[in-house]
């Protein structure tokens, strides 16, 4: 068996196409410091990306495989794999809309709702923040207390949002909120996409150790037309489902790239540690190679789970066990890249000793950070257990684009 990709002539003129017109288009300035990750820009660099999305999305290679109809590139899984490497490559900076609003939509947005919300976001024209977590309810999602109550043909919300990822400032919010407070969990929220700025809506800004800005917002009787709710009245948990099915890595990734263990081979094979590299030490060759291995493991699972949507495969507990895996290997390998740096793995951009300029350090609080996002460890094995069922409760994947035989997954 083998795991390679190949790629066909035609293919590989496209990847030429992606390179040279990366290499015409995006000054070195304006290239990632971060990976695809979009932590600490300052506003020129925010500014160029936002703009260079546009065209981006207008090439089709944004959002390649979504539908075409809704500003979607309607291109082939293989592009998409070649767009990924040769954006990872040219440190392209990724859209700043959390685009788990597109999988969402695709399955539950009515037509007017594709047109009208999904279109703006996928040719980049306006940014989504997902509005999930609330200061009671980050692992016990289903205890969300802000509310959305009827009034005529529109809603009425009051509450507070936490913890939502985003640069720059949203044009919508999309998430659940509490429809009936007297219906049983999971019966009783709406899923909204909730404009902003709107009246009685007021957003504040954290900084958390990772870099990331992160938002808190605050609702009193924000109103907002019948037409943003997603689904039914009481469906929002369902809706949800699909958002956190493919944030959990049910959707996998075609070219999972992993800088911080490609810096830590480098920093093995060229630094010098008593006379000899740290690769040929052998204690700390152990070391990274059980980072490196950390990391393989993980590449596949991305792979495999790219390879299952695409396939429009059953998923069961492999998103989960995506996410779990990558969020605790990263720890781990950042405990690996501390015993291998020594004390040079926490210096940070501002000191000229740095290695790689400070990215080792900036990893160190990441792989901590990014152990919460989207489901902690504990509640991905939750999962895993509800799926495989050893658990008190079972439960099934939820929809995606892929299982629901959407167009554009
Ligand atoms: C970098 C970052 C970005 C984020 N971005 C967003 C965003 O864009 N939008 C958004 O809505 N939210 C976002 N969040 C919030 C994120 O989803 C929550 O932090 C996460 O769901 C955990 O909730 P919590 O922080 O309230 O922790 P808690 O739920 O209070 O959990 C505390 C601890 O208890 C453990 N625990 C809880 N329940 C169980 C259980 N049943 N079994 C075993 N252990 C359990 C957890 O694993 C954790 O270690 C972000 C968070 C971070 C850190």
């Amino acid at each position: 068996m083998d795991f390679r990709y190949h790629y066909t002539k035609e293919q590989e003129e496209f990847r030429k196409e992606v390179r040279d017109w990366l290499k015409a288009n995006v000054p070195d300035e304006m290239r990632s410091r971060h990976g695809g990750s979009f932590q600490d820009l300052p506003e020129h660099v925010y500014k160029f990306w936002r703009e260079k999305h546009k065209v981006l999305a207008a090439k089709g290679w944004l959002y390649p495989t979504y539908p075409k109809e809704y500003g979607g590139g309607g291109l082939s899984a293989n592009h998409e794999t070649i767009l990924t490497e040769e954006f990872e490559r040219a440190r392209v900076v990724r859209g700043f809309s959390m685009g788990l609003i597109i999988p969402t939509l695709l399955v539950w947005g009515s037509e007017e709702q594709k047109r009208k919300f999904l279109a703006p976001v996928l040719k980049a024209e306006k940014i989504a923040f997902q509005f999930f977590t609330e200061p009671q309810s980050g692992s016990d999602l289903a205890g969300i207390q802000s509310r959305a109550v009827r009034d005529g043909d529109d809603w009425v919300l009051s509450g507070q949002k936490c913890f939502i990822t985003g640069q720059g400032d949203p044009d919508v919010l999309f998430g659940p909120l509490v429809t009936d407070p007297n219906a049983p969990r999971h019966r009783n929220l709406g899923f909204f996409i909730i404009p902003f700025p709107s009246k009685g809506l007021e957003m504040k800004r954290q900084n958390l150790l990772s870099g990331h800005e992160s938002c808190f917002f605050f609702m009193d009787n924000v109103r907002i037309p019948g037409g943003a709710l997603v689904g039914g009245d009481h469906q929002g948990w369902q809706v949800a489902g699909t958002t956190l099915e493919i944030e959990h890595g049910g959707r996998g990734i075609a070219f999972p790239r992993d800088e911080a263990l490609s810096n830590l081979i480098k920093y093995s094979r060229e630094s010098n540690h008593n006379g000899h590299t740290i690769g040929e030490d052998p204690i700390l060759q152990q070391k990274a190679m059980e980072a490196l291995i950390n990391s393989r493991i993980h590449t596949l699972f991305s792979k495999r789970n790219y390879w299952m949507y695409q396939a429009r495969q059953e998923m069961s507990y492999h998103g989960s066990q995506n996410s779990m895996y990558g969020k605790v290997f990263r720890m781990v390998n950042a405990d690996l890249a501390r015993d291998i740096m020594g004390m040079n793995s926490l210096l940070d951009d501002r000191d000229p000793r740095a290695p790689f300029e400070g990215k080792a350090e900036a990893y160190q609080r990441s792989s901590l950070v990014g152990a919460h996002p989207g489901g902690t460890v504990e509640v991905q094995k939750v999962i895993i257990a509800r799926r495989i069922g050893i658990s008190r409760t079972r439960e099934r994947a939820a929809a995606t684009p892929s299982t629901s035989g959407v167009s554009g997954v």
